[in-house]
């Protein structure tokens, strides 16, 4: 892997722009909060991880529409801190220890292989991926990553 200090809020606009056109992005209200911080990352995983999280938060987003989708990072202590929520609703209890298997999938037409997926390259970077999920406060993928070394 191609693992270089990346700026993962530049590279969360570029997704972000990239992913403009998408059909379900429409009616999804996206707010970014994004500090400047540089993660020691493949991009092009990184990216891949990035557009699997934002897909399944713009789709579970309702018919209606009203879902909200925020997307942040920043420096923690010793890592680089990402997440990814939507306001979409909870994931029931029975499902949350089973997401991140591949295959696991409620969407007819999913394949069940987006958070596996970005599990396996998030903790082939050392980091980790967790989820919270309430009815009141909605779903939250957070991903940890080494915080980027300067270069000499
Ligand atoms: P797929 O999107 O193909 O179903 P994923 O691995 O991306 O596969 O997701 C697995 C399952 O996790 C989804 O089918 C859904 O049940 C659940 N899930 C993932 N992200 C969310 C989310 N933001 N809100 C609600 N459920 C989610
Ligand atoms: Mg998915």
């Amino acid at each position: 892997p191609q693992r270089r200090p990346t700026g993962l809020d530049e590279l969360i606009r570029d997704t972000v722009e990239m992913l403009q056109a998408d059909p379900q992005r429409r009616g999804v209200h996206l707010s970014l909060e994004l500090q400047p911080v540089q993660a020691q990352v493949d991009p092009d995983q990184l990216r891949q991880v990035l557009i699997n999280l934002l897909r399944n938060a713009f789709e579970a987003v309702g018919p209606e529409g009203r879902t909200r989708v925020s997307l942040s990072v920043g420096a923690g202590n010793n890592n680089a801190l990402l997440s990814v929520w939507d306001s979409a609703g909870a994931i029931p209890e029975a499902h949350l220890g089973r997401i991140f298997e591949p295959f696991f999938t409620t969407r007819s037409g999913g394949t069940g292989l987006g958070l596996a997926t970005a599990y396996s390259i998030v903790r082939a970077h050392e980091g980790n991926l967790h989820v919270t999920s309430t009815p009141k406060t909605g779903t939250e993928f957070t991903v940890e990553l080494p915080l980027g070394v300067a270069e000499e």
